[in-house]
């Protein structure tokens, strides 16, 4: 299932971010607040139905469970931020869980030379 082209509205990533009870998120009405905890708990036969129906919440859960930066992006779109590695601000990803950008969480080689 590509959910690449799928445009996911800041509302919705916030949503999604308070149900995967992170920082920045906000409680959606029952409604949505149980379409994305069903998001969550689908197969995937199931989240490729539903993703149909309703393709941006099936993105941003499946961002929030499947992308190894999907909370940043998703805090990101939330925020309208730019994604910034918490050591040295680039917006260059990917992004580690850690939020580092791949040449600050890769290990410094001994002779210096990054
Ligand atoms: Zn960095």
């Amino acid at each position: 299932m590509s959910t690449t082209s799928t445009t996911i509205p800041a509302e919705t990533a916030r949503h999604v971010l308070w149900v995967f009870g992170r920082e920045g998120g906000y409680r959606p009405g029952s409604f949505t607040q149980r379409l994305l905890e069903l998001l969550a708990h689908a197969d995937a036969a199931n989240a490729a139905k539903l993703a149909q129906i309703f393709p941006a919440e099936a993105a941003a859960v499946q961002l929030a469970q499947y992308d190894e930066c999907g909370i940043f992006k998703l805090s990101a779109i939330a925020t309208g931020q730019p994604i910034r590695c918490s050591r040295c601000q680039d917006e260059d990803g990917p992004f580690t869980e850690s939020g580092l950008c791949e040449p600050c969480a890769r290990p410094m080689p001994l002779d210096g030379v990054a």
